[in-house]
């Protein structure tokens, strides 16, 4: 057996031919930066998502800094967000010299607790920055409602879940922004780095556009400050392929999850995650809270069963961010991170795989 915890090989073996015409077809055009590819992927991705715009960025980590540009966050102001996300979440605040306000997590779902976000806002917080982890959505309505009440911006970090669906919608459609990340590894991953900001907004659509392309919309005329973050057309025509499987690749996930889960769930010291009857969960991670945690991993290990540890250190107690927040004060987060698991998540998985997986694990607490 040959199990990866994302197998692209595999995911490439079944749509080569696609995925190399679309790739000659920009060789061919020789538009290399934006053109039609983009313009193309742009127009599908926000028909998809049911989005008014969609603007192809570098990678996910810009996405989520020219969202906090666009909405004209400075020195100073405050975002309310999770630590127990990726880096790129808190690094994007923290790169235009505000401040990530941590609250911690739901310790079920992993994502933002709403009941705590209240009390942690004050008359420096501009936006509420939650992060749908592990592709489940995190609670719209909530967090939403106390965005309307204190009139603070809404930032949806959608890297981990494109296509994941919250009371009948996708997420990336709640928020005043949402970012979401092509990182091959990504549900919908692309061949190198990629991004991507969508809005329902006019006005932040016009300042994300220009932002990310040097603050200009004429030619030579830089209006704001911007930066060069722009998505390439080989990965957009990569994109406009794949982007016709994510559903059917989405469901899959979700199969995978419950065949994982119905295996799993006898064992004692294993925590299966779970949804929510009102959301699509995608499963861009499936990931488990067990004891021994680092014991289970090298077991695994030792039978070529790869795992991941997704994150190991909030980001409160991460050197780059000291001072944010103090250890001890963020418990749930602290906790997962010693806790939790992912184990081997992608479309092409085999049934005899995770057979072979959750036997395995089994047999580590039996
Ligand atoms: C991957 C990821 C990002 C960053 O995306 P890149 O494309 O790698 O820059 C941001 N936030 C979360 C939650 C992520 O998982």
């Amino acid at each position: 057996m040959n199990i990866q915890m994302v197998d692209l090989k595999r995911q490439y073996s079944k749509i080569k031919s696609q995925i190399d015409n679309a790739i000659h077809e920009v060789i061919d055009s020789t538009q290399f930066i934006l053109g039609k590819k983009v313009q193309e992927f742009e127009q599908n991705a926000a028909n998809y998502l049911g989005v008014k715009y969609a603007v192809g960025v570098a990678n996910g980590t810009d996405a989520l800094q020219i969202a906090l540009m666009a909405i004209g966050l400075g020195k100073d102001d405050e975002v309310i967000t999770t630590p127990f996300t990726f880096v790129a979440t808190t690094e994007a605040i923290v790169m235009l010299g505000a401040k990530p306000v941590y609250v911690d997590i739901d310790p079920v779902t992993y994502n933002l607790n709403p009941n705590q976000i209240e009390e942690k806002i004050t008359s420096r917080t501009k936006a509420i920055l939650p992060v749908h982890l592990y592709g489940n959505p995190a609670e719209m309505d909530e967090i939403l409602s106390i965005a309307k009440k204190y009139n603070l911006f809404v930032i949806e970090d959608s890297a981990q879940a494109f296509g994941a669906i919250y009371k009948g919608k996708k997420v990336c459609s709640f928020g005043d922004i949402a970012c979401i990340s092509f990182f091959p590894s990504k549900n919908l991953g692309c061949y190198g780095d990629g991004g991507m900001v969508v809005t329902n907004n006019d006005e932040l659509h016009e300042k994300v556009r220009m932002i990310a392309s040097h603050g200009s919309k004429v030619r030579y005329v830089h209006e704001i400050l911007g930066m060069n973050s722009r998505l390439d057309a080989i990965q957009a025509a990569i994109l406009n392929v794949k982007l016709n499987y994510i559903d059917e690749w989405n469901d899959r996930r979700n199969y995978f999850a419950k065949l994982y889960t119905e295996k799993l769930s006898s064992i004692e010291n294993v925590k299966t995650p779970t949804q929510k009857d009102y959301v699509k969960h995608i499963y861009h991670q499936y990931t488990i809270r067990v004891e021994r945690r680092d014991e289970l991993q090298k077991f695994l290990s030792s039978k070529n069963i790869p795992t991941a540890i997704h994150y190991p250190i909030p980001l409160h107690l991460q050197p780059a961010f000291r001072g944010f927040a103090e250890e001890g004060s963020l418990p749930e987060s602290e906790k997962a991170a010693k806790q939790v698991i992912s184990l081997p998540m992608h479309p092409d998985l085999l049934e005899e795989e995770i057979e072979f997986i959750t036997n395995s694990i089994k047999e580590f607490y039996s």
